[in-house]
């Protein structure tokens, strides 16, 4: 691989074909790793049925005293003690494995598949972790400073202490890789934008892909026109035309695009200027504003919907109770005007699927959009769409003119698989 230039030959990353050893014993199983700057998440997926065989989290790494929890089956296995790194974090996990089950080498584990944030433009679907690859993934840290430094410490360590499997990369913007120019790059100066990589990389791309593909096998054709709603603390909108994506609300980071739990989603740039201009803030004064401190947070106080809801219709205060009112009309314009946009960039539209924790619990929030596109011929089953499950749904009416879909993502399942493709 050379890693001259922008990018690796597409030849060595791009997609591997299905793995075709046929049936698999149910007793197969992948280890799926989500590593984190302060904590390490971890679930155990049969492939086959996407089953969370077990999992669990690591967290406070590096704080006087760390916090464990494995889960198997109905046992909950808690534990406070000091985790300094993650070297003692990950060895804990296998630990626990040990002596809470299941035993790693008896689930008949055949890959780990690590999620990673940004894999520029190297990587256009998952990828084997050679030292190579690993570089590749620390030479990307300037575009996600917080999560790939993170990821790494991950991978090393789980590469370390579990040697005889493949560990694989699945990359949140390789799905977006195939986005065409026209979406993927701003209007900024070309040398400017090529010297430091800016373009529009994206983000949420297994939930996207993986939603999109379940979505297409439901309807039974791939030549659809559908829009994506992951509307989770982050959240982001994908048009798919055909299986493929033609454009993503998240840019170069995750803060473009809808607004978000504690983010701002799109803002006029020019309001950076004006803050370090006026009020005298820093960079990373802005930068902590927009991505921490500001979206449902910032506006009302509260970042969890649920919470937003309760103030909307429970609170005492008129003036927060407005407060709230205002912050879901931002809300849900921002949501109105992607999906106008995007059916108007996909030539019409077939499906709306909503999904991650507001699009598949939120009720409300999908049936003030729905109202909001009825113009254009949407109809939601007011009743359907009430209706609480786990399980994939249609919550629009049989004439509406766009199939509303609630669609429980699973980016462990789709790791997994993405991972055994190299077992
Ligand atoms: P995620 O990032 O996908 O885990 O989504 C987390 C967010 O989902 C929370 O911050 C809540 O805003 C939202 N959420 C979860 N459950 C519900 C619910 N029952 N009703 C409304 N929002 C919910």
């Amino acid at each position: 691989v050379t890693i001259d230039g922008n990018r690796a030959p597409a030849s060595y990353f791009s997609s591997p074909s299905p793995n075709t050893k046929g049936e698999r014993v149910s007793s197969s199983s992948v280890l799926v790793i989500n590593s984190g700057s302060s904590s390490i998440k971890y679930q155990l997926v049969d492939p086959e049925t996407g089953d969370a065989i077990a999992k669990g989290l690591v967290e406070r790494i590096g704080d006087p005293m760390g916090f464990i929890k494995h889960v198997y089956g109905d046992a909950v296995t808690e534990e406070e003690l000091p985790v300094p790194d993650h070297t003692v974090g990950m060895r804990e996990v296998l630990r626990l494995f040990d002596t809470e089950g299941p035993s790693l080498a008896e689930a008949g584990i055949l890959a780990v598949g690590h999620r990673v944030v940004q894999g520029g433009r190297y990587f256009d679907g998952p990828a084997l972790i050679t030292d190579e690859v690993r570089n590749l993934i620390e030479e990307l840290c300037p575009l996600a400073p917080l999560h790939n430094p993170a990821h790494l410490k991950g991978i090393d360590v789980a590469r370390e202490l579990m040697p005889d499997v493949p560990h694989v990369a699945v990359f949140d913007t390789a799905f977006f890789q195939q986005l065409p120019d026209r979406s993927a790059l701003y209007a900024l100066e070309t040398e400017t934008a090529e010297k430091y990589s800016v373009r529009r990389y994206g983000a949420h791309g297994t939930s996207h892909q993986f939603v999109s593909q379940e979505i297409a096998k439901l309807e039974g054709r791939d030549d659809l026109k559908q829009i994506v709603l992951h509307l989770g603390n982050g959240a982001s909108v994908s048009a798919v035309k055909n299986g493929k994506p033609i454009d993503t609300s998240m840019g170069l980071t995750p803060l473009e695009g809808l607004m978000m739990g504690t983010r701002t989603g799109d803002i006029d740039p020019a309001v950076v200027f004006h803050l370090q201009r006026v009020a005298g803030m820093s960079v990373d004064e802005v930068d902590t504003l927009f991505n921490k401190k500001s979206g449902m947070k910032g506006m009302t106080g509260e970042s969890d919907m649920r919470s937003v809801w309760d103030m909307i219709h429970n609170d005492d205060d008129p003036e927060a109770q407005q407060r709230a009112r205002t912050a879901m009309d931002v809300y849900i314009n921002r949501l109105l005007k992607y999906v106008g946009s995007y059916t108007a960039e996909l030539g019409g539209l077939d499906v709306i699927t909503f999904t991650a924790g507001i699009g598949e619990n939120d009720a409300a929030v999908r049936r003030e959009l729905a109202e909001a596109l009825a113009p254009f011929g949407v109809k939601i089953d007011v009743e359907a769409n009430q209706v609480r499950s786990g399980e994939p749904r249609v919550v629009s009416t049989a004439d509406s003119a766009v199939t509303i879909y609630v669609f429980p993502t699973n980016e462990e399942l789709a790791i997994a698989r993405q991972a055994l493709t190299f077992a």
